[in-house]
């Protein structure tokens, strides 16, 4: 699972499983207790999760009752693109993102923002 969490601490943005527990000091595998919140199994200690870039366009495109066929109409991209993006298999391109922020009638330096920190934690 990969998440943006933000507790007064460093963000951190993993693309593989197994997030670090500031209480535990120690791993841990998190079990969801709502979509972006998650609580440590060994503590209790509950994390505030914040969408990632993956996660807001499949918020964004579910919000607009869209379809991923129809997201990708729009932005002229395959259905496929889109799925990849949503299941976290690719980093989009600046140019996909700035059009998914039209597409989605989003805040494009939120997009932007976002892009930047799923590069930066995946380099
Ligand atoms: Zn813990």
């Amino acid at each position: 699972m990969s998440w943006i969490i933000r507790n007064g601490s460093p963000v951190h943005i993993y693309r593989g499983s197994g997030i670090f527990c500031f209480n535990c000091a120690d791993f841990t595998e998190y079990k969801y207790k709502s979509k972006y919140k998650l609580v440590c199994p060994k503590c209790g200690d509950i994390f505030e999760l914040e969408p990632s870039l993956w996660d807001l366009v499949k918020d964004l495109r579910e919000a607009n009752n869209l379809t991923m066929a129809e997201l990708a109409r729009r932005i002229g991209s395959s259905r496929s693109t889109i799925y990849r993006i949503e299941n976290r298999r690719v980093i989009p391109k600046l140019d996909t993102v700035l059009k998914l922020a039209k597409a989605l009638e989003a805040d494009k330096d939120l997009f932007l923002k976002k892009l930047e920190e799923i590069r930066e934690a995946n380099k």
